[in-house]
Order: C-alpha cells, then sequence, then structure tokens
C-alpha cells in the first residue's frame, strides 16, 4: 500500500475507534510501518479528526521528518516494532473495559484474561500484564520491549492495551476484541462461567 493510501487508512480507522467510543478526548494512537519509516498519530489530536497530511513521519531512526509532532507514548510503538519485525502497525488505546480490568486487583500478571471465546483465543492469545509507571516513564519501553518478541499483545496495568498486526487492520480487529473480551469479563463477573478448557484452547492455538 502506498503512503498515501496508509495515511487515509489510518485517518479512517482511528476515527471509526473514536466514533464508537473505543477512544475518547486527546487519547489513543496508531502507528504503521512504512518503507522509510513510521507513520504515526499526532500528540495531542483527537482520533476523530485526524488531518492526513499532520500525520507525524518518523525516519527509520524514529527521528520526525514531516507532520505535526508525534504522540508522546511513540515509544511505545517502537518498543513493539523493535521485537516483532513480522508487524507492520500498532494500535495503543485508554478503552474503557480493557484499563477496568486492567486495574483489577488479583489478575494473572502472566495471562491477564480466561480463554471466554473462540475468537479471543485467536486474535490475541496470551495477554500479559505489564507493571503500572508513570506516563512518559521511559522504562515502560523497556518491559514492553521484553515483553513483545512473545506477545502482539500486552496490558499496561492501569493504563490500556498496546496491540500490534501485521497490517493495520489487523491490530485495530485484535484490540477490539480484546476491548469486548474484557467488558465480557467483566459482565461475567460473579456468574458462575464455563470457560474455554484446556484442550479446546490447546486446538484453537494450532
Ligand atoms: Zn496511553
Amino acid at each position: 500500500m502506498n503512503e498515501t493510501k496508509t495515511r487515509d487508512l489510518i485517518v479512517q480507522m482511528a476515527k471509526s475507534l473514536f466514533d464508537r467510543g473505543l477512544t475518547f478526548g486527546s487519547s489513543g494512537n496508531i502507528s504503521v510501518r512504512i518503507e522509510d519509516g513510521w507513520l504515526m498519530t499526532p500528540t495531542g489530536c483527537s482520533m476523530g479528526n485526524i488531518e492526513p497530511e499532520k500525520i507525524s513521519k518518523l525516519d527509520i531512526n524514529g527521528n520526525l521528518i514531516s507532520g505535526d509532532p508525534p504522540t508522546k507514548e511513540s515509544f511505545l510503538h517502537l518498543a513493539m516494532y523493535e521485537k516483532r519485525p513480522q508487524d507492520s502497525a500498532v494500535v495503543h488505546l485508554h478503552s474503557t473495559h480493557s484499563v477496568a480490568v486492567s486495574c483489577l486487583d488479583e489478575i494473572n500478571p502472566k495471562n491477564v484474561l480466561p480463554p471466554i471465546t473462540a475468537y479471543y483465543v485467536m486474535r490475541i492469545g496470551t495477554l500479559p500484564l505489564i507493571p503500572y509507571f508513570p506516563p512518559g516513564d521511559i522504562k515502560l519501553a523497556k518491559v514492553v520491549r521484553e515483553m513483545a518478541s512473545e506477545h502482539h499483545a500486552v496490558l499496561l496495568a492501569n493504563h490500556g492495551p498496546v496491540v500490534s498486526g501485521r497490517c493495520l487492520r489487523d491490530a485495530v480487529y485484535a484490540t477490539e476484541e480484546l476491548e469486548e473480551t474484557a467488558k465480557l469479563f467483566l459482565l461475567l463477573q460473579g456468574h458462575k462461567t464455563r470457560f474455554l478448557n484446556s484442550s479446546e484452547e490447546a486446538a484453537l492455538r494450532k
């Protein structure tokens, strides 16, 4: 896909997430790897109203070469790309249900959500919890990088998910699957629940 079409797709996907309440205010960010670097949503902008020419373009060293300054969370994206050469897009949201789950006490930090549905297992699989760091703390990038080679999706405690994908659509759909599963998980609290059993889960992981 050429750069102009990639810019248009970022605008379209960001607006779709915003319009459905998956992101709000100036939170959330999207990036796509291109031939000579990255395209990234700018800092301080609403995902509902991105102008394609204002999208930040970074070179392969992460330096801004055109557009507005990138999201202050660009380091999260670059940490994922560094360990996931097979992936070309990253989505990070502060989506409500995922954040709610990230705040729960006594969740399993190695895998936050149980196998509720087949689609969750196929699109996300295992979701580790990354400990809390204050906004902009560069130590967060180090921990994300450590997890990224094994996991295309991680959940930042008291903050939100970071999800990569082969392409932007894959990353967005996986982020949505995660958000909906977090919502189901919260709905099921206090109800006797049958999750997928280990053999059902193993069959899907193949
Ligand atoms: Zn964030």
